[in-house]
C-alpha cells in the first residue's frame, strides 16, 4: 500500500480555511468542545481543547466510529476507510487503489488554528491581552 502525498499547499490553505473537525469530546480543562489537530511529532493526531489547546489522545474507536469523515480517494473518488496504518498512525485507506492518506495530513496544526498563540512576547503590549488566554 502506497502513501498518497497531499499537495503542501493544502496545509497552507488550512490556515485560512475556517472549518474545524470536532474531536467528539468535551475538554476536562475548560469543558469546551475538542478539535482534531496534528501534533508536533508528524503523523500523530490529538484532540485539543478549543479554548486553551490542552491536548488528549484520540482513541482508535472514536476515530473509526465517531469522527465520521468522508474522505474521497484522489484516484477513484470512492470513500476511503478509517484504519490504523502499519506505522500505527491513523489514516484513510482505499483498498481497490491500494493507497492511503494520513489523517494528520488532513488536519491543521494547533499553531495554524491559533496563530496568535505563538506570537513573540511584546508583539502586543497592553495588560488586557492576558485575558484572552485564561488557561
Ligand atoms: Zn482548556
Ligand atoms: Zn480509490
Amino acid at each position: 500500500m502506497e502513501e498518497y502525498m497531499l499537495d503542501p499547499n493544502v496545509r497552507k490553505a488550512w490556515k485560512i480555511y475556517p472549518v474545524r473537525i470536532l474531536g467528539r469530546s468535551i475538554s476536562d480543562c475548560c469543558e469546551e468542545p475538542t478539535l482534531l489537530v496534528q501534533s508536533m511529532e508528524g503523523g500523530f493526531v490529538t484532540r485539543n481543547c478549543s479554548k486553551c489547546g490542552q491536548y488528549t489522545k484520540l482513541p482508535e474507536s472514536v476515530f473509526k466510529n465517531e469522527i465520521d469523515l468522508w474522505v474521497a480517494c484522489p484516484r477513484c473518488n470512492g470513500r476511503m476507510k478509517p484504519e490504523v496504518l502499519p506505522d500505527k498512525n491513523y489514516g484513510f485507506v482505499c483498498t481497490p487503489c491500494d493507497i492511503y492518506i494520513k489523517l494528520s495530513d488532513l488536519l491543521p496544526r494547533w499553531e495554524d488554528l491559533w496563530p496568535f498563540a505563538g506570537r513573540p512576547p511584546g508583539a502586543r503590549s497592553t495588560n488586557l491581552d492576558t485575558s484572552e488566554h485564561p488557561c
